[in-house]
Formats: structure tokens, sequence, C-alpha cells
């Protein structure tokens, strides 16, 4: 199998839903559009349902209405929906762009594992279980108590696993990290880390400590390095090369075949210089190939998330 990049992470649905006149096609507001993907040479993006922790905002309309976002603007552009390996495959087979579907964060689901249901019917593989605060099921990374999940989040742990539906750390606190491992270990589910960088190289507590990065690779998961600038460099510009210092680390760490992106586009305000946009792909891409074989640069643009996703996608889509 040969595929363009693999991108394990955007917001891009939020900006359709906040700015209804956008034209997916192409759109300087835009950090992710049809064009710019093929300009990257990217092959299978996921797009990630955003909506804000705040009480008032997280309700399941909103969720609902970015979901069918995805199908009136997105899959119309061309884009196929992937949640299957049988849609993986026959996208490979095909050529053209994929689009996965996830959650960044439980508080859309109100608490009602029916709607977690009805997600993943919608096509959703991925639930990030927070966002930067508490919800109903777990503490987000920034909430100063630091608590784990709750008992409604544990059963939410066990509908993901139940379901087929990968589990997320990236926002979770550090409590909530380690119960979660505790049940995927139990399951023999691995969980990913969709768009966080190493802690060690970059101290914030968006990123993985050493002993985070060493436990999703002993349970066979994935990290998507991001780039967000104050996730790779605490501070002034931020360069490509600055990300080199988080791959690096990972490896040192054993995750050479567990390593993927997680760009964050079109959530982010600013950029790393040179890396703006998806169609940026082409220069990282170059950039990479400059200090690393083609065989590992592979590995980290598509082969580790495709072999993931034979892995741990169901297997066929069932009809709705
Ligand atoms: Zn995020």
């Amino acid at each position: 199998m040969k595929f363009g990049v693999i991108d394990f992470h955007c917001d891009a649905l939020g900006k359709l839903q906040q700015h209804p006149d956008i034209c997916f096609e192409e759109d300087e507001r835009l950090d992710v559009s049809l064009h710019k993907l093929k300009q990257g040479s990217v092959g299978l993006q996921c797009f990630a349902v955003f909506i804000t922790d705040d009480p008032e905002q997280a309700r399941i309309g909103r969720v609902l209405e970015q979901l069918s976002l995805f199908r009136s603007r997105v899959e119309k552009a061309g884009i196929a929906l992937v949640a299957s390996r049988q849609e993986l495959a026959a996208l490979n087979a095909a050529g053209g762009i994929g689009g996965m579907l996830s959650l960044e964060g439980a508080h859309g689901l109100e608490g009602n594992l029916n709607y977690l249901q009805s997600c993943y019917d919608l096509g959703v593989r991925f639930l990030g279980i927070t966002w930067n605060h508490a919800n109903w099921a777990a503490d987000g990374v920034m909430e100063l108590r630091g608590g784990g999940f709750t008992e409604r989040g544990k059963e939410l742990i066990r509908r993901c696993h139940e379901l087929g539906i990968v589990l997320d750390v990236s926002h979770l606190s550090v409590k909530g990290f380690w119960e979660l491992t505790e049940a995927a270990e139990q399951a023999g589910r691995p969980f990913i880390a969709s768009h966080s960088n190493s802690m060690a190289v970059c101290s914030h507590p968006r990123n993985l400590s050493d002993e985070q990065i060493r436990t999703i690779v002993r349970l066979g998961g994935r990290i998507g390095l991001t780039f967000v600038p104050p996730f790779v460099k605490p501070s002034g510009p931020v360069k490509m090369t600055d990300l080199l210092p988080h791959l690096e680390h990972l490896c040192s760490l054993g995750a050479e075949n567990h390593i993927m992106f997680g760009s964050d586009f079109d959530g982010i305000e600013e950029h790393i210089l040179g890396l703006e946009d998806a169609s940026k792909y082409a220069a990282w891409k170059e950039l990479l190939l400059k200090y690393y074989s083609g065989q590992l640069v592979d590995k980290w643009l598509s082969v580790n998330a495709l072999r993931f996703l034979q892995t741990w996608l169901p297997a066929i889509k069932k009809a709705l």
C-alpha cells in the first residue's frame, strides 16, 4: 500500500461551522482545503469535531452539525469517508483523498452513551476524552485539581472499546492518562495521542512525559507530533527544524514505529515558519529527507499510521 501523508488532527470542521461562506475546495481562511491537501500530497486527513468545553456550548446538536458539514461540504468536494478497513483499502485502490472523523472531547455527548453510538454510526472512529478542562467523563490537562475519570467516564472507555472507537489522550489530565492505561491494558487495546509533542524537549502541559511516551509505545499506540508552535519550542519564532529534536527524542525512547503527525491545522492562530497549512507537507517531507532515510520518513508520514488503521479500524462499515 502506498499512501500520501496521513494527518491525524485538524479543526477545519469548526471553521466551516463558524463561517458558512467558506468554500472547502479552496479558501484563504482554511489551512486544510481540498486544494491544499492535494498540494501537500495528503492522502488521509482526520477531521476533528471541536466544540468548546464550556457547558453552555457543549451540546450534541453542535457535534451533529459538524458531522453533517463533513457530509455536505467535505465529502461533496470529493473526500471519501474512511471508517473501516474496507474503505481504507478501497481508497488505496482508487487513489484520491480520504477523511476520518474524531471528536475532540466527549463533552458534546452530554454524558449520554446513546449519542456515542450515533456518532459511531456517522463514522466517528476516534475520541479525545477531554479538551482542556473538566467534562462529565474526565478532567482535561488544564484543570487545576488534576482529577481522572468519573464513573460514567469509565463506562465511556468500556463502550468505546466495545464499539471499536480508538481513544485519544491529547488534552487529557495526567491522572486520566494512567487510569486509561490500566483500562487499555485490561482490554488489550492501544490508544493514541493525536496531537502532542515531547515534554522533555519542550516543557508544556499539553506534551507527553517520557513515561507516557514509553507507555503508548508499549501498548502499540501512536503519537501524532503536532505543529502548534508553543508545544514545539517555549518561545521565539519556531522553525521546521525545531521539530527535529522531538522526533529524535521519541526515537530514543523506542517510538520510531509509533510516530505520526497531527498538525492541528485550523485549530491554531500561529504557525511554524514554513509549515502554515496542509500544502506545506511537501516542504516538510523535503526537509525530513535531508536528515533521514526515505524509509524512516515514509514511516512517520504515513506507514506507521496506516499500519495502526489496518489493525484497529473495524473490518467493514455496517450500513446505517
Ligand atoms: Zn486540540
